[in-house]
Parts: C-alpha cells; sequence; structure tokens
C-alpha cells in the first residue's frame, strides 16, 4: 500500500454497525486508479459499470486490469463490489428479441463478475411495456432464471441484487409488493437463492413513499421485513432526489440538495434493521469531484453534523 492510500484509507467515512458505503465511480480513468480514488474519498464499497452502461456490445473477456482491480479492492479492505447491469437491460417485456439480449447481457455480467471481485450484479426489474404488472413480474422471473441458469455457481457467484423502481414508464417493482411478488415467483423457479434487493431512496420518493419522514422509512422496512426479509435486503442506493414526491420520476440529486433532505436520510443510514446492508451513492457529477463531496456530506449524516459544502457550481449544474 502506498503512503498516499494508507492517507486516504485513514479518512475512512465511519459507519454504524457493519454498513458499508462507497460511490458508484465510472471506470475511464483505469480500474485500480478507481480503487484508488475510493480509497481517497473514505469509501468502504464501491458500484462501477463493467462496460458501456447503454450499448448492447460486451467485450467478450474481462478487461487484463480486472485482477489488479481486484487486489487493489482487497488491499484497501473495499467491499462489497457491485456492478451495475447495462441500462438496456429489460427482462419485464413482452419484446423477444429485446428479451434475448437483455438475458444475454446480464448472463455476461454473472459471469464477468468474479474477475473483477463483484458480489452484487445489480438489474433494474424493467418495464412491463403494457403487458400489465403481474405478466411483467413473470417475464422478470423468467429472464433471470435463464441467465441465472447459464451463468457459473460456485463461492464466487455473485448474487443477483434486483433494485426497485419509481413506477415511471411502466416499470415494475416500484412497491414492496411487487418486489415480494418477484422474490415468490423466483422461488417458485427455485432461483430464490441468489437473489438479493436494492432499495434505491430516489426510487422510494419517485414511487410515493414519504422518506423524508422517519416514521414512514419505520414502516416500509417494516413491510419489507414481513414480506421479504431484511436479510435480502444487501443494497441501497442512498441518493436524494429533485423529483416530487410520487411523480414517478428520478432526477438524483447530491445528498441533502434535494427533496428528501437530512432527516430521513440520516433515519435510514441509523436504522438498526440495515446494520448489514452496503449503501451506494448515485449521486451526479462524481468525475468532478462531488464523489468526495457526497462521501463527506455521508460522514456529516453519520455524525449529525451540517452538511458539507460543495465545490462551486455553475448555473448549468444547479439547473
Ligand atoms: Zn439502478
Ligand atoms: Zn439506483
Amino acid at each position: 500500500m502506498t503512503a498516499a492510500h494508507t492517507t486516504g484509507s485513514c479518512r475512512r467515512v465511519e459507519l454504524p454497525g457493519g454498513r458499508r458505503a462507497g460511490p458508484h465511480l465510472p471506470v475511464s480513468p483505469g480500474l485500480v486508479k478507481v480503487a484508488e480514488r475510493a480509497a481517497d474519498v473514505g469509501a468502504s464499497a464501491l458500484q462501477i459499470f463493467s462496460d458501456n452502461p447503454t450499448a448492447w456490445r460486451r467485450r467478450a473477456e474481462p478487461p487484463p486490469e480486472a485482477a489488479a482491480f481486484r487486489q487493489r479492492l482487497a488491499d484497501l479492505d473495499i467491499a462489497p463490489l457491485a456492478i451495475h447491469a447495462a441500462y438496456l437491460v429489460n427482462l419485464a417485456g413482452p419484446d423477444e428479441t429485446l428479451f434475448a439480449r437483455s438475458v444475454e447481457v446480464l448472463r455476461h455480467e454473472l459471469f464477468q463478475a468474479p474477475a473483477y471481485g463483484a458480489r452484487f450484479i445489480n438489474v433494474h426489474a424493467g418495464s412491463h411495456r403494457g403487458a400489465g404488472a403481474e405478466a411483467g413480474v413473470n417475464r422478470f422471473v423468467d429472464g433471470i432464471a435463464l441467465a441465472l441458469a447459464q451463468a457459473p455457481d460456485g463461492p464466487d457467484a455473485p448474487l443477483l441484487v434486483v433494485e426497485n423502481s419509481s413506477g415511471g414508464g411502466d416499470s415494475i417493482g416500484a412497491t414492496v409488493d411487487q418486489l415480494a411478488a418477484v422474490l415468490d415467483a423466483a422461488a417458485r423457479r427455485r432461483v430464490d437463492e441468489r437473489l438479493g434487493f436494492c432499495l434505491d431512496t430516489a426510487h422510494l420518493w419517485g414511487a410515493g413513499y414519504d422518506i423524508a419522514d422517519p416514521a414512514e422509512i419505520d414502516r416500509v422496512l417494516t413491510e419489507f421485513g414481513r414480506l421479504i426479509g431484511f436479510g435480502r435486503l444487501v443494497m441501497v442506493h442512498f441518493n436524494d432526489t429533485h423529483s416530487a414526491l410520487g411523480s414517478r420520476q428520478d432526477r438524483h440529486a447530491h445528498l441533502g440538495d434535494g427533496r428528501i433532505g437530512t432527516a430521513g436520510m440520516a433515519h435510514l443510514l441509523h436504522h438498526p434493521a440495515l446494520d448489514h446492508v452496503a449503501f451506494y451513492l448515485e449521486t451526479p457529477e462524481m468525475e468532478k469531484g462531488f464523489d468526495a463531496v457526497n462521501m463527506a456530506r455521508l460522514g456529516d449524516l453519520v455524525a449529525g453534523r451540517p452538511l458539507a459544502e460543495g465545490p462551486n457550481r455553475s448555473l448549468a449544474d444547479s439547473a
């Protein structure tokens, strides 16, 4: 470990319980540099895209740097690593071609995960595209069953982590009920053992859960525990949002700069049911230094301090 990064890990953001946290970082600077940047901003976990998130084409093999990246993350004690599956993936819709391509991309993400040392492959529940929620849930589970059947098993195999949606564009998985329906369908197909869940705070808000209110957080989590079980909740996407409550929209904001605000976010961060959960920031402009700002704000939320100031913002950024 170099001196510079020993300093970095000294600034690690301390979290309650066994929680870990880190940003979603773009991998364009190079994988090893990204691992070191995560340590420098105080992260204990990390999320990335393995490839271009808006393209179908996947590189055939993991990049040569993956082994060094995996080792660097281990040296820096940054885990769990989550890989967010490409945005184009939609397993819930009726279109056969799109479905087949989505299964293939997801299979590929699962297949590559051990090379990166990824514990989680995070996927959106997707859109039923007019076929109805029930058909969408069944179709989605058909898709994950196909992808999992073709992906390697074993101790290095990642969990497939289903993310809640904000409910826009015929998406499924906007309610705890619907996430539970996904789990039930997966259990009927006996693929539930490799399934976890991710709650994205901005999506909860868009879907109409008023998580600015600590009592509503308690209610949602109690429902999650009852219908799904906290052991299944492995990731939280910890984002504030500019979108209106229940708008079914999803415009991620820096911690404390959006409509959810600090009281709800701090309550979630300290909730005793989430001691085992990894928190990932998907806040904007990570590549402009806001990775450090939002990690510092995470530490402020833990400590109950006023939030750290950000770098100067251009008019375009605050629009
Ligand atoms: Zn996502
Ligand atoms: Zn998310």
